[in-house]
């Protein structure tokens, strides 16, 4: 893939590693100098970073662990645990991925993980990136692991003048030249963490890079402008009805959506369907009970990967006794923050309440007697 003038200038990993060894950054899931990396906490973060920034991920992650300590506690519990657990991390596909593949990894691996990219592309969730990383990071195995920064480096190194997404297997090709031999693991980690701190989309500080030297882009001046993109296409515009009913004893209505498509298993208020001329007007003919409800000013906006969607919000107030109707559940409010809620209907809960309701305070212990 390297004409001969590219090689010339190719990017020595020993530079790249000598600067890792110094600033490498302390992440919850990588193993420290001399430490042997758990493929099963490698895994876990590499799925959770996935559309989701570090600082994002890194209390989740301390959670999630703490919960699921190993692949097999992961495996053997209930769907519902492992989404309660990922809510508020979005892209909820992964979740209901990631319970599958640890299952997976118990029941067809003896719950270790394989340590090639073939045998890790087989399992549930881990695609061409994950597999490599993976092989990469927890098993030392020379793969070509590209995510966005890893695009974004590599794109201003050569100057890779083809649009993403076409330009992937260009720059997947490119990557597999660069990787080494020894500490291929350790490259991985170094390519990230320089796109992450050095090569930045904004400024990369390209005077303090151990690649400055061999950067096609930088020797031009057009780092910014390297990795090209082409335009995208933003989905069109959704809407639809969401109705909340606080019933008196300060219980919210909840159902459950189906375990496939999208939210797949997330818990949610009942809403209409989600259509581009949905009219608010009739929205009356979707609400899931008879009361007096009440339509709220303005709506509720959220965009998801493929469209952006608006919420009308309806509000209605039921006495004590009434009843929950088929597939739907009451579920007291103080609990609501237990619930595999998206980022959607929380908004629509702070909407239609003012507020996200906060957990019920424990009781104070009592003061020992002095
Ligand atoms: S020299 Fe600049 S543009 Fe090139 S890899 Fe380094 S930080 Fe990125």
């Amino acid at each position: 893939m390297l004409t001969p003038a590219l090689r010339a200038t190719k990017p020595r990993s020993d530079d790249l590693l000598a600067w890792y060894d110094r600033h490498r950054r302390d992440l919850p899931w990588r193993a420290r100098p001399g430490e042997t990396a758990d493929p099963y906490r490698v895994w876990l973060s590499e799925i959770m970073l996935q559309q989701t920034t570090v600082g994002a991920v890194k209390p989740f992650y301390e959670r999630f662990l703490e919960r699921f300590p190993t692949v097999e506690s992961l495996a053997e519990a209930p769907a519902d645990a492992v989404m309660q657990a990922w809510a508020g991390l979005g892209y909820y596909s992964r979740a209901r991925n990631l319970h599958a593949c640890a299952k997976a990894v118990v029941e067809n691996h003896d719950g270790r993980f394989p340590g090639t990219e073939a045998e890790l592309l087989k399992l549930p969730g881990i695609g061409a990136y994950t597999a490599a990383a993976v092989a990469a990071i927890a098993f030392d195995r020379k793969a070509a692991a590209v995510d966005g920064n890893v695009e974004r480096v590599v794109s201003r190194l050569f100057m890779v003048e083809e649009p993403l997404p076409k330009a992937k297997p260009i720059i997947r090709a490119l990557t597999e030249e660069i990787v080494p031999e020894d500490r291929p693991g350790d490259f991985a980690q170094a390519v990230m963490d320089l796109g992450a701190t050095i090569c930045t989309p904004k400024r990369p500080a390209c005077a303090i890079c151990p690649w400055m030297q061999p950067c096609q882009a930088r020797a031009a001046g057009l780092q910014e402008t390297f990795p090209k993109k082409q335009k995208k296409e933003t989905g069109q515009l959704r809407k639809g009805a969401a109705f909340v009913v606080l019933r008196a004893d300060d219980s919210i209505l909840l159902r459950t959506r189906p375990p496939q498509g999208l939210l797949g298993g997330m818990v949610e208020m009942p809403t209409s369907a989600w259509e581009p001329d949905y009219e608010p007007a009739r929205a009356m003919v979707d609400a899931p009970i008879e009361a007096r409800w009440k339509r709220l000013p303005g709506v509720v906006r959220h965009v998801f990967t493929h469209f952006p969607l608006e919420l009308t919000v309806f509000l209605a107030k039921v006495p004590k006794d009434e009843p929950a109707p088929e597939d739907m559940r009451w579920t007291p409010r103080h609990q609501l923050h237990e619930e595999a809620l998206p980022g959607a209907m929380k908004k629509v809960l702070v909407h239609a309440l003012g507020d996200m309701p906060a957990p019920k305070a424990a009781p104070k212990a009592k003061k020992a007697n002095a």
